[in-house]
């Protein structure tokens, strides 16, 4: 039985592989491991999108692992972080349709699961920002880009939205050069030079730039943005010799045209490419494995 289910959902008929999965739950047989039933339901649960379902199939897995005595802690795939992106997509949805009594209940029951989850920490940053309360949903992204450097991305238009409308731009500058200090990667170096390019640099930017352009392994899009600000700063500089900046000019072209149609993001697991940040990927399914590319 447990053969036909897997046959049914590798065929994509899911409703049949779910009738198989469930029955095979029901007979409580003691010839095939509860865990790896509610497994391939949470599967299903997942593509359909039936995330209430999910969060079952999810605890019903960890329960038989502890009734089995395995310890889940060194499995790759951490059940309780899952469980907490499921109740985030539930909150995602109450917040689309404006019911902000059901996204608190979904909110409270998502940090019972993985308090530490920086899916979590955006989502707070969302409703603050929803509810106009600016510098706290600047925090609460703040934190989850000071955890997983690969969030900010995604989140980088709603962290300046944010730090514009509540008057923090310069806190905004200061904490990412602090957040660069500890992890210097593109993605924060990135973050910097945007909002450098929007509100104008301080001196740091620039020994930054000096710094990180001699001395990291960047990614193109960093070089890119580099070699656009050097530009930049060339020109105000010497207004007077436009023509001697014009080999930077023709580079950062270069690396334009590079750049154009080329995704944004890739999946750290199974390569595959896409134009937006994706909690999961859609090729291999993994969650938390997006990042630039
Ligand atoms: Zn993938």
């Amino acid at each position: 039985m447990f053969a036909l289910g897997q046959d049914f959902f590798a065929a994509g008929m899911l409703d049949r592989a779910e009738s198989v999965f469930q029955e095979l739950l029901e007979s409580n047989s003691k010839w095939i491991s509860k865990a790896s039933v509610c497994e391939s339901l949470r599967t299903i649960y997942e593509q359909t999108q039936e995330w209430q379902k999910a969060i079952e199939a999810t605890q019903c897995t960890k329960k038989s692992l502890k009734k089995d005595d395995i310890n889940n802690s060194g499995n790759a795939i951490n059940l309780d972080s899952l469980i907490t992106h499921y109740y985030c997509e539930l909150a995602d949805e109450s917040l689309q349709k404006g019911n902000l009594h059901e996204v608190d209940g979904f909110i409270t029951k998502a940090k019972k699961s993985y308090k530490q989850s920086t899916r979590l920490m955006s989502l707070e940053g969302d409703i603050a920002f929803h509810q106009k309360q600016y510098k706290e949903s600047l925090n609460h992204y703040l934190s989850a880009i000071k955890q997983d450097s690969r969030l900010l991305s995604m989140l980088f238009n709603k962290i300046d939205e944010s730090a514009k409308n509540a008057g923090e731009v310069q806190y905004l500058q200061k904490k990412l050069l602090l957040i660069h200090q500890e992890h210097p990667d593109n993605n924060v170096f990135e973050a910097i030079l945007n909002l450098a390019d929007t509100y104008g640099s301080e001196h740091e930017v620039d020994k930054l730039v000096d710094e990180v352009l001699s001395e990291k392994k960047l990614s193109i899009k960093s070089i890119f943005k580099a070699s656009g600000y050097v530009k930049d700063k060339y020109a105000n500089d010497n207004p007077d010799e436009p023509s001697k900046g014009i080999g930077l000019v023709k580079v950062h072209q270069a690396l334009e045209n590079h750049l154009q149609g080329v995704p944004s993001f890739r999946c750290e697991h199974c390569g595959y490419k896409m134009h937006d940040y994706l909690w999961r990927c859609p090729a291999c399914n993994h969650w938390d494995t997006v990042d630039q590319a």
